[in-house]
């Protein structure tokens, strides 16, 4: 890709470290100018300064704090305003390895703020400008979690469903409208996510973890094979249609007039 093309500007949520890092890299070699988003100032510049001499691209830095109402609003803001943005990548995301019994309250309230309203709301900035424009592109940084809410805490399983259940909506509601939406599920990737969540990567069999690059690498070209969601680990792409064909499946029966003959009084 000629570091000259120009393909808009990508927001990219938690680009200071890991994953989002790793995206900002890959965005930039396929031509996009970047927008980096996390709290860490410091590691941001370094990466900006990086990205900018060795692939030629714009980038700016925004430091803010997105589990804050305010955080948030700057971001909502930018979103709004700032025509040549053509791609967002919700990425920002904390994650908790302990059981719900025994799991902070106020940890487990700042990562649904940071998780699901974050999320959101830049979402909602969003998609209105690229509905408008016609064009634009949604990735939405979800887990395996989602759909094995057993692995790790609830929460953080139940914060990564619905990051699968609204991209999906999503998708259903935008597609039409020129708008792409991808939803990724990574599997363990080894990155800071596990010693923040309690739960060194070294504590897991190596042979079920990923490096970033590749989970990123693997992401990428499921969006360039037009994938909605991308599971980067999953061999055949059938088994997930399988398993999304039997949801739909039961479509035509979930809402009756009448209760299932089963659940009636004898
Ligand atoms: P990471 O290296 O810890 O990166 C998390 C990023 O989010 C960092 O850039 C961090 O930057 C940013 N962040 C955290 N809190 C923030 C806040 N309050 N406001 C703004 N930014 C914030 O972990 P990662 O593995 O790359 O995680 C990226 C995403 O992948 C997350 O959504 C995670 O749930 C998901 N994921 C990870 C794995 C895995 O095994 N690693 C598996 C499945 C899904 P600052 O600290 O500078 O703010």
């Amino acid at each position: 890709m000629s570091p000259t093309s120009n393909k808009g500007t990508a927001l990219i949520t938690g680009a200071s470290s890991g994953i989002g890092a790793i995206y900002a890299d890959r965005l930039a070699r396929r031509g996009y100018d970047l927008i980096l988003v996390a709290r860490n100032r410091e590691r941001l510049d370094n990466l900006a300064a990086r990205l900018t001499t060795d692939k030629g691209r714009a980038v700016e830095v925004v430091a803010a704090d997105l589990g804050t109402d305010g955080g948030i609003a700057r971001v909502e803001e930018i979103l709004r305003t700032d025509a040549s943005i053509s791609m967002l990548v919700n990425n920002a995301g904390v994650g908790a390895s302990a059981p719900l019994l025994q799991s902070d309250p106020a940890k487990m309230h700042a990562m649904i703020m940071l998780n699901v309203v974050a999320l959101t709301r830049l979402t909602e900035a969003a998609a209105p400008q690229f509905v408008e424009r016609s064009s634009g592109t949604i990735i939405n940084i979800s887990s395996i979690v989602a759909i094995s809410p057993e692995l790790l805490n609830g929460v953080y399983g139940g914060t990564k469903a619905f990051v699968l259940a609204f991209s999906q909506s999503l998708h259903h509601e935008l597609a039409t409208k020129g708008v792409r939406v991808q939803v990724v599920l990574p599997g363990a990737t080894s990155t800071e996510f596990w010693d923040i969540a309690g739960l060194p990567v070294s504590n897991l069999p190596e042979a079920i973890v990923m490096s970033a690059a590749d989970m990123v690498d693997a992401a990428l070209a499921g969006l360039d094979q037009d994938e909605l969601v991308t599971i980067p680990s999953l061999p055949d792409i059938a088994d997930w249609n399988a398993f999304d064909a039997a949801r739909r499946a039961l479509g035509p029966n979930l809402s009756h007039r009448r209760p299932a003959q089963r659940l009636l009084a004898s």
